[in-house]
């Protein structure tokens, strides 16, 4: 299909409450852009604090109901909605593409994630289960069960605009719990798609609820309204620490996925040349717009001339372009700010002595569009920002090392503690660094570890809670203990 498509595929431009799409109460629109062509492809409802206020009653209403349904009955909801994003699976992806610009291949692989998202929560809400404890008086009986938390208000980033809703989405309506998403304003396309879903799936009114506006209106919203029992938020530290004090007032429960900084720790006994493939392609996954990018890449001395060869050599043939094209494996950056910020950091590494071995400035290959060569630094000083701030960029820094104690030090010197990846065929390291390294998911040989059934989140700075597995579902649940007096 033409690049040129100015209009995304999905059907809605509204907000999504109690069971309507509805326009902004002020009128008010927000203009999407694409970021490989810069063209403004849709004008989408702006909801105000009234909106979302609206969007939370009726979330309040339906909890009363939807609590009170099997989760065999909140599962055919959630399957439905997993088989449809598979039949729109194309539609979907091209919407994200024209809305966030990774490659239409990527894409694709997002909404196939976030379906088997859907469908692993279907089948999990099943296992919602409590327990019976021995008691030490004979005459009581003990026990515990579960009990949805209640209304969520789940905010979202633009650089997986349905896989990090779906995490908040399938187990909130999985646990019983009904739920308003705001999405990022400059990505509400694809999560409108979703919504197409669930409401073909059989949704009920008022479970699922989308409200696209200004985050700080929509925020204080959720954190006073006290019908609003959790906050999930995906996005940046900055954002999450507001949102941690914010949450006080009213003791909200909060999960916080934020930002990341990960090591990428190669040892010699890895085939360098193997591996920087896997670490050109991680890396450069969506931009290194990834919360769990590798973005300090320590290799030992013994191999790093051929690792950053390798890598240098995997750089310079990745295809850059519009991510509609046929072959593009890097798209255009998300905006001009993240464009702007990469080049800052490259300017500082290298004035402070680092080689640009590869990229290292905006692409002149087209006219238009915030496209970004993909770069590699070499001979990095220790004060580089790069190593220290959350890069978010297409930007490879490459060190050396020579000791397992020192690599593991380096690694954890930074507030963030998200991923970390290890290439090494020694059992002995790679479970040392597994218990060393203070990160919530640890790649040993693997640089795309995400998957519905395992838990995903951070340590440090990084976050608070889990998504994803069972603790993503008990993320959504209080638990209740019943103490029992027998008569006689
Ligand atoms: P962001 O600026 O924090 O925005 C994320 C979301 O928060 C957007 O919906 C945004 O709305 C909203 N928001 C902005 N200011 C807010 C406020 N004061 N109160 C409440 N909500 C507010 O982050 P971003 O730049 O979109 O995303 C990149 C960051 O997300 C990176 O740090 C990345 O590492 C992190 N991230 C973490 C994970 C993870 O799972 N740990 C996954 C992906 C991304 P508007 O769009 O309307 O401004």
């Amino acid at each position: 299909m033409s690049t040129t498509t100015a209009t995304p595929p999905v059907k809605n431009r509204l907000l999504f409450i109690n069971g309507a799409w509805v326009p902004s109460s002020s009128g008010k629109t927000i203009a999407v852009e694409n970021p490989a062509t810069e063209e403004t492809i849709a004008e989408v409802a702006s909801g105000s604090r009234d909106d979302c206020r609206r969007a939370i009653d009726a979330a309040a209403e339906a909890f009363k109901t939807w609590m009170k349904s099997t989760p065999y009955d909140r599962a055919k909801v959630l399957k439905k909605t997993a088989d449809l994003m598979r039949e729109r699976v194309d539609a979907l992806a091209r919407t994200m593409t024209m809305e966030q610009g990774k490659p239409v291949a990527e894409a694709k692989g997002e909404v196939l994630h976030s379906a088997d998202t859907f469908e692993w929560f279907a089948e999990e809400g099943k296992r919602a289960y409590g327990q019976v404890i021995p008691p030490s008086n004979a005459a009581k009986r003990h026990l515990t069960i579960k009990h949805p938390v209640g209304v969520v208000g789940a905010i979202g980033p633009w650089n997986f605009p349905i896989t990090l809703q779906a995490r908040k989405i399938a187990p909130a309506l999985a646990a019983g719990c009904t739920i308003v998403c705001k999405p990022a304003s400059q990505t509400p396309l694809s999560l409108i798609g979703v919504f197409e879903c669930l409401i073909d799936a059989g949704l009920p009114p008022g479970v699922a609820n989308l409200v696209i506006g200004p985050a700080s209106e929509i925020a204080d919203e959720f954190m006073t309204h006290p019908a609003v029992r959790k906050i999930s938020f995906t996005g940046s530290t900055e954002v999450g620490k507001k949102l941690m004090k914010q949450a006080a007032d009213q003791v909200k429960r909060l999960s916080l996925e934020l930002g990341g900084h990960a090591p990428f720790i190669v040892f010699p006994d890895a085939d360098p040349e193997v591996v920087a493939k896997a670490a050109v392609l991680g890396k450069f996954r969506n931009n290194g717009q990834v919360c769990i990018s590798p973005s300090r890449f320590f290799v030992h001395k013994d191999v790093a001339k051929k690792f950053t060869e390798a890598a240098v050599a995997e750089a310079e043939k990745l295809k850059l372009g519009n991510g509609l094209d046929e072959g593009v494996v890097v798209g255009p950056m998300f905006e001009k700010k993240a464009m702007d910020a990469t080049l800052a950091l490259i300017q500082d590494a290298t004035g402070k002595g680092a080689k640009c071995l590869t990229g290292g400035k905006r692409s002149t290959q087209f006219a238009k569009g915030y496209f970004f060569q993909p770069t590699v630094l070499g001979g990095l000083s220790a004060d580089a920002k790069i190593l220290t701030d959350e890069p978010f960029a297409p930007v490879m820094p490459i060190l050396d090392f020579s000791k397992l104690d020192d690599v593991i030090a380096a690694a954890n010197n930074t507030k963030y503690g998200l991923a970390a990846y290890v290439f090494t065929n020694d059992l002995t390291i790679a479970w040392r660094m597994a218990e060393g390294l203070e990160a919530g998911i640890i790649g040993v040989n693997d640089a795309v570890p995400a998957t519905p059934q395992c838990p995903f989140g951070g340590m440090k700075e990084s976050g608070m809670g889990r998504e994803l597995a069972h603790e993503g579902l008990e993320a959504y649940l209080e638990t209740k203990y019943v103490s029992i007096g027998l008569r006689g």
